[in-house]
């Protein structure tokens, strides 16, 4: 099945990276300025910019650009999320004049049915290749302490979990919440049930996190 929308979104993507009859291609010093890479204090990133809404990008949900400013390998991820939450993603490494594939990762702009699995929110967890209903029993499953020997990913900044189904290998996709890419794998062992507190304290230290980020965020572009 051929979506349209997304085939027309990675169709815009190209253009932009490649340019056009009307515009010269996206230079790498063009995607730090998308992403202020160069107004604001250098980071290990990444760093990100959304395009934003424009009628060739009407069929699917986001564009985004991450930009790995340190990354020797990767220095530019195209994420195209569909109309169903899908992620679909390219990888970049800029040659000192144009966009080329990233060696042994997907790099062509055009639509393939390949692609992430999406994430479930549930509770304050992330789920990664589980349907909807299953990450909903599996939340469950954990909250009553009956989930042990799942695996999860756990972000070093912010504890965020993701949980992903034991059929997927263990994927790298940055923190859905702070975008950290410093995971460490884990395996539930809990035998108790969380208590309904720890699960609060949980959402509420990654809602704090957010927030904190955001300040920063925000003091950065509005000065002290
Ligand atoms: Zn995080």
């Amino acid at each position: 099945m051929v979506d349209v929308g997304l085939e027309q979104a990675f169709a815009k993507v190209r253009a932009f990276l490649e340019g056009d009859f009307e515009h010269p291609g996206l230079t790498l010093y063009d995607l730090q300025n998308l992403v202020g890479y160069n107004s604001r204090l250098k980071t290990d990133g990444p760093l990100s910019y959304t395009m934003p809404p424009e009628p060739a990008l009407s069929g699917v949900a986001a564009v985004r650009l991450y930009y790995y400013p340190k990354d020797p390998e990767v220095n530019l991820i195209v994420e195209i999320e569909d109309k169903t939450r899908k992620r679909h993603l390219r990888h970049f490494k800029w040659n000192g004049v144009s966009w080329t594939a990233a060696r042994g990762l997907k790099a062509d702009l055009t639509a393939t049915r390949e692609v992430l699995p999406s994430i479930e929110e549930v509770g304050g967890d992330f789920f990664l290749g589980y349907a909807s209903e299953e990450a909903k029993e599996l939340a469950e499953a954990i909250r009553r302490g009956e989930a042990a020997g799942a695996k999860y990913m756990l972000c070093t900044r912010d504890n965020t979990r993701i949980f992903y189904a034991p059929t997927s290998s263990p994927p790298a996709v940055p923190c859905p919440r702070c975008g950290n890419t410093n995971m460490i794998f884990k395996t539930l062992t809990l035998a108790t049930p969380e208590d309904r507190i720890e699960a609060i304290l949980r959402e509420q230290r990654a809602l704090r996190t957010a927030l904190e980020d955001l300040l920063l965020y925000l003091k950065r572009k509005l000065g002290p």
